[in-house]
Order: C-alpha cells, then sequence, then structure tokens
C-alpha cells in the first residue's frame, strides 16, 4: 500500500512551496488509494517556533488536504512528532556504530573552524570526509580505550557518519532517473548528538522506515541528501522507498527560486504566523481551490491544456511522471486569474455573504442579502477577490462622493445639465421603474429628440456613479430605485 508523507520542521509559517510538497504527497497517495502522513520533524530545537505545528495542521485543513495520520490523529506507527519519539533513535545510531557505518566525534567547533579557515586561506573547502577523518579526533583515529575515556568523562561528542570512500553511487529519482555520485564529495555528516537528539538525516530515515513509507516526494533542495538516505538505508540493510524530488518553485521575473522575501509577489505563506508578517494567501482572499489548482501545475502539467482541476481531478490525472525536472516558475497574474475563476463558479448567494461583513463595516444603511446578491450578479465578472467588490460596487449602496475629474471634463457640455434634468423628469413619470421599462422610455425619447445615445448616457451614469463604470446603467437604476436616482441627478445637476 502507498504511503507517503509530508515532513516538516515546524520553523515558521507554510509558504506555499511547503504546500505544494504537500499536496503532490497527497494527490500521490489518493491517486493510489493510499495514506498521506503528517510527521513533524522537530529535532532541531534552536530552530523550534511556537505555534508552528498548529499552523501546519490548521493550513493543511484550509486548503482541504486532510492527513490520514499525524499528530492528533494517531495511527498504528505513531508518535508523529519526532521530539516525541527520541528514545527511539538512539538504539538505531548504535547499530550504525556496532556495523562500522558510524563513528564517535570529538572535535571541538573551534578545531572545526580552524580546519575551515586554514583551508579557505588556501582556496580549498574542508570536508570531514575518509580524507581528513583519521586527521581528527574521532573513535576511528583513537584507541578503543582513548575514545571510552572521553565518553566516560562526558566529553561532548557527534555521531557522524563514514561515508564509502571511491565508490560510484547509482541513485535513482523517479523524475530525474539515475543520478551517479562520486562519494567522495560526501562529507561525514552528524546524525546524532550528545544531547541525545538525532539530526534530521537520521531521525527522517529511521520514521520513513518504521512509519512503511513508500515513497519519499519532497522539494528539490534535498536532492543533495539523497546519496546519504540511500547510504543510510543501505547501512540498516533496508530496503529504501521511491525518491521524487520536486522541481524548485522560481521568481516571477529573473533568477533563483521564490522566497518569503518574495512577498506580494507570491511568496507569501498561507496565512500570518505571527504580527510581524503582513498577510498570506488565505488574508488575501484566494480561495482554497485556486490555491490548490494553481499549486499542482506549478512543477506539473496533464499533458492536455487543461487548466481547471478540482482536487478530485487532480488526484484522478495526477502522475509523478509529469513532473517536470526543470523549476517551475511562479505567475502572480495567473494565480488572481485562477481565483477569478473560482470567484465566478461561487453562487450569487454564497458571495454576497462573504462580501456582507464589509459592507456592515461601512457607514452606510445595511442592505439586505437578497439586495447584496444582486450587486454580486452584476460586478462580480470583473472581480478577482471578494475584496474588489466595494471598488466595483460602492455606487449601489452610497451616492458617489465625487465624480472622475477626467470624464466630467469630457462628457459635461453646455447643455448637459438640461438634458440630465429632462431625463430626471422620465424618471420621475415612471411607475414600473424596472431596467426594461427604463431603458424604452429614455431611448424613445432619446430617438426622438435626435440627441445622439453618447449625450445622455455618459453624463447620467457619471451622476449616478460618479465614473465612467459599472454594469447596464438601467440595471443600476432599477437596483438603486427611483427615490435615490432622482436625488442623485438633482444633486448632480445642482
Ligand atoms: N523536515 C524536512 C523539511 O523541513 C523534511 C525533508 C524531507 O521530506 O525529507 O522539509
Amino acid at each position: 500500500k502507498v504511503r507517503v508523507r509530508f515532513a516538516p520542521s515546524p520553523t515558521g509559517p507554510l509558504h506555499i512551496g511547503g504546500v505544494r510538497t504537500a499536496l503532490f504527497n497527497y494527490l500521490f497517495a489518493k491517486k493510489h488509494g493510499g495514506d498521506f502522513i503528517l510527521r513533524i520533524e522537530d529535532t532541531d530545537q534552536n530552530r523550534y517556533v511556537a505555534g508552528a505545528e498548529e499552523y501546519i495542521k490548521e493550513a493543511l485543513n484550509w486548503c482541504g488536504i486532510p492527513y490520514d495520520e499525524g499528530p492528533d490523529k494517531e495511527g498504528e506507527v505513531g508518535p508523529y512528532r519526532q521530539s516525541e519519539r527520541k528514545q527511539l533513535y538512539q538504539h538505531y545510531v548504535n547499530q550504525l556504530i556496532d556495523s562500522g557505518n558510524a563513528y564517535y566525534a570529538f572535535d571541538t567547533p573551534e578545531v572545526l573552524d580552524g580546519h575551515r579557515k586554514d583551508h579557505e586561506a588556501k582556496g580549498k573547502t574542508f570536508i570531514y570526509n575518509w580524507h581528513n577523518r583519521l586527521k581528527l579526533s574521532n573513535s576511528l583515529s583513537h584507541t578503543k580505550s582513548e575514545v571510552e575515556e572521553k565518553l566516560a568523562a562526558g566529553i561532548d561528542y557527534v555521531i557522524r557518519f563514514k561515508s564509502p570512500q571511491d565508490q560510484t553511487l547509482v541513485l535513482t529519482d523517479l523524475i530525474r532517473g539515475e543520478i551517479k555520485i562520486d562519494s567522495n564529495i560526501l562529507d561525514d555528516k552528524i546524525l546524532f548528538k550528545s544531547d541525545g537528539m538525532p539530526t534530521y538525516h537520521l531521525a527522517n530515515i529511521v520514521d520513513d522506515h518504521l512509519m512503511g513509507i513508500t515513497h519519499v516526494i519532497r522539494g528539490e533542495e534535498w536532492l543533495p541528501s539523497l546519496a546519504l538516505h540511500k547510504l543510510l538505508y543501505d547501512a540498516f540493510s533496508w530496503e529504501p522507498p521511491h525518491f521524487a524530488h520536486l522541481p524548485l518553485i522560481m521568481k516571477p521575473v529573473g533568477k533563483g527560486k521564490l522566497s518569503k522575501r518574495d512577498g506580494e509577489k507570491g511568496g507569501f505563506p498561507v496565512f500570518p504566523l505571527s504580527w510581524n508578517e503582513s498577510i498570506g494567501y488565505r488574508d488575501a482572499g484566494y480561495f482554497p481551490e485556486a490555491v490548490i489548482n494553481f499549486l499542482a501545475l506549478l512543477g506539473w502539467n496533464p499533458g492536455t491544456e487543461q487548466e481547471l482541476f478540482s482536487l478530485d481531478d487532480l488526484i484522478n490525472q495526477f502522475d509523478l511522471t509529469r513532473v517536470n525536472k526543470s523549476g517551475a516558475r511562479f505567475d502572480p497574474e495567473k494565480t488572481k486569474w485562477y481565483n477569478h475563476q473560482y470567484l465566478q463558479s461561487k453562487s450569487n448567494e454564497e458571495l454576497a455573504s462573504l462580501f456582507m461583513p464589509a459592507l456592515l463595516n461601512r457607514p452606510i444603511k445595511s442592505p439586505s442579502l437578497e439586495y447584496v446578491t444582486t450587486v454580486v450578479s452584476l460586478i462580480k465578472e470583473r472581480a478577482n477577490f471578494v475584496s474588489d467588490f466595494w471598488n466595483l460596487a460602492d455606487y449601489f449602496f452610497q451616492s458617489p462622493e465625487n465624480y472622475d475629474e477626467k470624464a466630467v471634463k469630457k462628457q459635461w457640455k453646455d447643455d448637459t445639465a438640461q438634458i440630465m434634468s429632462d431625463v430626471l423628469s422620465i424618471l420621475n413619470t415612471q411607475t414600473n421603474f424596472a431596467s426594461s421599462e427604463l431603458e424604452d422610455a429614455v431611448k424613445t425619447w432619446i430617438t426622438d429628440n435626435e440627441l445622439g445615445f453618447g449625450k445622455v448616457m455618459g453624463p447620467l451614469r457619471l451622476l449616478l456613479v460618479g465614473a465612467l463604470k459599472g454594469p447596464h446603467l438601467f440595471d443600476i437604476l432599477e437596483m438603486i430605485g427611483k427615490e435615490e436616482a432622482v436625488t442623485r441627478i438633482q444633486n448632480g445637476i445642482q
């Protein structure tokens, strides 16, 4: 059975790159009738951020990609927080020491720093590996009793992986195919520290194994760790899972990957984690369906022209072999387009209730939901977000606060005030203030008087709306009603 996991470290808010990783894991699991597991990788206490775990859960929940097992949803292989699995890892690291695949190292940070600097001075990079390890202080360069003495004396140590020498490692990635790595470029990564905590590498492999993970789907930034991870599986004599590294998400323009510093351009998180982050997708008014849809197409393509996908469509069509190797460029305009599409697909009632709170906050007479629903039906076509509604529809709720000066200059002629006053009389005599009746009356009058539509419609719109914007003018008239229409025209021509 397919089992995949999303394994974030709770070090801050979830950015869209992380959500995309979660999504691809989720899609792959559901496509194959498998399980999607959430595992919190919180072994690095220094980078731990309070609230980050709750945040991750809330973000996945908002996106609509629930996990089958994870913190607060215990399954058979829990707990799902690495800090709660602490006692487990010691056993496995000991196993690696016993089999000669790992060793104790006692070098102080100062000594290592010194080596780094010496190398740098010669234009080289210091690597703690087969070439250097015998010159350093560790259980490979000391006698057994020296090592025991140091351990007994409580000297700080780390446990390092003993990377092989002169081997060509052949790694397989489901997206990238075969990758060959010269083992001599690998350093002896730290697996365990004397505070009893494993590092990411050890905990990740042990947990993936114990949790029965069949496929590791993660960001390309982890590709450099693949060699070590494969070696660890071999050292434990465990069958490794399949690996798939997702392409980076690139900045909209220029080089480099999208980062949180790209904020408004799309790097922002699902929602802010703390007061010092301004905004996230949720707050910006994105619908979760839109976020899911645009994320799915960042690095994956269906092989067709289809752009709009429900989560079910995605589950049906998702295929790791259609994930690209090269970086996926983030397009903020396209992102908005997606939200636009989903906004159009919502019912007017639903949109009206989303718009309502903002209206109730304004110093206007509270409109009925029915009225707002009709307003929404008239203007939503031009909106990407519910937050665009007010600017598109303010005149349905209040008379214009001012008139667009440029438009006034162009539209307002010497005879305009008189014409508007004539229109006013026509409107005043209308008993049925319905869009089509009004349209008939005004248009008949225009034709009868050979006035030309431009002389009438532009100025009338200005008086009612304040600018040359908005839907069909007679729909607006019907909506605001006779009394309000008359007042607006009167105020405008005084
Ligand atoms: N804890 C790692 C992260 O924060 C997990 C990487 C992996 O999926 O192996 O992304």
